[in-house]
């Protein structure tokens, strides 16, 4: 039996701080996790790096990738479109390895039809104020942008029950370890270690 790596979906309002939570997680580069990296035909913030934050493409390219299929998902969020990629999740879970997708509801609903095993996770602000002062707080998106993410808010707050978990982003070192034990628990499922203990269980049960 081949690994399998867990996929997990992480959406919450811009600003809740999924970003910050699922680069803490990574900090250390652990070796059976990794976030994926989505196409987006939205501006660089300063500081972001193409190919690292995300992929950076205009709308022309965007479309023709839509036409090859190569998307395991894609929407249109606060007038910009951005998408995951098909072959790069495909090859990372079957390397074992834990997938992040940091994306919207719509792409979560995409993901969760096709891969129903996919574990969604949902991050709240504590408050509509703390939600504004840290989207404010981030400083790299003009008050337009700004004032816009905060009337999409309560829209996009109000799927958090099409999630399997929800983690309230208030003490951030808390939010972490909430994310952190969401993790271990999904692979401890059985349905996991099939797959990991697979030779263990092999031995355990031969006859
Ligand atoms: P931030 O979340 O406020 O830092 O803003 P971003 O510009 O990084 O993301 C904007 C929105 O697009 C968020 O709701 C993301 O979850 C969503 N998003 C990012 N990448 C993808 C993707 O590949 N697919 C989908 N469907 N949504 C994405
Ligand atoms: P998202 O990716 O959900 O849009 P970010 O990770 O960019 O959100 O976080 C938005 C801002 O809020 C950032 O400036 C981040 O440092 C800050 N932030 C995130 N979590 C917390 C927290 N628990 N307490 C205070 N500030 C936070
Ligand atoms: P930002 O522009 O602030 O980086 O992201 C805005 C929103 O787009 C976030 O909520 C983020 O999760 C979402 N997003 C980023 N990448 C993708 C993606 O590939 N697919 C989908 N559906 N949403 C994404």
């Amino acid at each position: 039996m081949t690994a399998r790596g867990n996929l997990f979906i992480v959406s919450a309002p811009s600003g809740a701080g999924k970003s910050s939570l699922i680069s803490a997680l990574l900090k250390d580069k652990p070796a059976d996790m990794q976030v994926s990296v989505s196409h987006t035909t939205r501006a660089p913030r300063p500081g972001e790096v193409d190919g690292q934050h995300y992929h950076f493409v205009n709308v022309e390219e965007f479309k023709a990738l839509i036409e090859q299929n190569a998307f395991f998902e894609w929407a249109e969020v606060f007038g910009n479109y951005y998408g995951t990629s098909r072959h790069v999740i495909e090859h990372t879970l079957t390397q074992g390895i834990d997938v992040f997708l940091d994306i919207d509801w719509q792409g979560a609903q995409q993901v969760k039809a096709v891969m129903s095993d996919a574990v969604g996770v949902f991050i709240l602000p504590p408050s509509r104020d703390e939600l504004e002062r840290r989207l404010t707080g981030r400083g790299q998106d003009s008050q337009d942008v700004i004032a816009s993410r905060m009337a999409q808010a309560v829209s996009e707050m109000s799927h958090y029950k099409e999630y399997d978990f929800i983690i309230v982003n208030d003490d951030f070192d808390t939010a972490l370890a909430d994310l952190r034990a969401i993790i271990r628990s999904q692979r401890l499922t059985g349905a996991s270690q099939i797959h990991a203990q697979n030779d263990m269980l092999n031995d355990l049960l031969a006859g």
